[in-house]
């Protein structure tokens, strides 16, 4: 399975809050082995977010879009996807219901609004806030604030499936440049992919389909590295 993910948050863009969203989304998402190929911020603007959903979902498997699904004015996200799809926002029954079963009020005493999502959508509970999710057409909405995003993917985490990989690490104190030789022969020697990230030393990365190559991989690797 193949994704994109689209964070949408004004605040993303300047650097006020930092994108844990989207790190925490690839990080699960690649642990289930489903390949996350795009990852996008957009501003609080629905052309924008209608803009970039519309390319991915032609494109992928499912987009899983974050930021504001809450009833303030700069909580556009809905109304993005919604525009993807050429779709109305309009109250949501099952919404109203959720809300008026988990919480101490009905949706009428909620912020007009919290209760709608794009037209046909398949409504997401909220396990840790008040305003819901959605599905459309294999786009996820889940909420910006990441306890309540987390939670709600979580409810939806068995919908995205894919070939999980194995993963083993080399560390190395030998330069980056010093290592293309053995890189190049490990990849021809074993079916791995190499991933390798500088730091005080090489992470080498060796991912393969199934464990015994990756070790056998990962052994090769470290009889032949200082
Ligand atoms: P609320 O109803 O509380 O407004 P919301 O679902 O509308 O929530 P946002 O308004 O986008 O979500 O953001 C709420 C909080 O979550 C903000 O503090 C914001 O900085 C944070 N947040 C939003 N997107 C991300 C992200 N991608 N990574 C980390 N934090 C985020
Ligand atoms: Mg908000």
């Amino acid at each position: 399975m193949r994704i994109a993910v689209v964070t949408v948050g004004d605040e993303l863009l300047s650097g006020d809050t930092v994108n844990t969203n989207a790190t925490w989304l690839c990080d699960r998402l690649d642990e289930r082995g489903v390949s996350v190929e795009r990852v996008t911020t957009v501003p609080d603007r629905i052309a924008d977010i209608a803009r970039v959903v519309n390319e991915y979902r032609a494109e992928y498997d499912a987009v899983i879009v974050t930021g504001g699904v809450g009833p303030t004015h700069d909580d556009v996200t809905m109304d993005g996807v919604a525009a993807a799809f050429g779709r109305e926002v309009v109250p949501n029954e099952d919404a109203e219901a959720w809300i008026a079963d988990h919480g101490d009020y009905s949706a009428s005493d909620l912020t007009e609004g919290t209760t709608h999502l794009p037209a046909g959508a398949r409504m997401l509970s909220n396990p840790e806030g008040v305003a819901p999710g959605a599905v459309v057409d294999g786009v996820y909405v889940l909420p910006g604030v990441p306890d309540e995003m987390k939670a709600m993917f979580e409810t939806v985490i068995e919908e995205f499936e894919g070939d999980p990989t194995h993963v083993e690490e080399v560390r190395t104190s030998e330069p980056e440049s010093a290592l293309i030789d053995r890189i190049a022969a490990v990849r021809e020697e074993f079916e791995v992919t190499i991933g390798s990230y500088p730091g005080e030393d090489v992470r080498l990365k060796v991912i393969a389909a199934d464990a015994e190559t990756a070790a056998a991989a990962a052994a090769w690797l470290r009889e032949r590295v200082d």
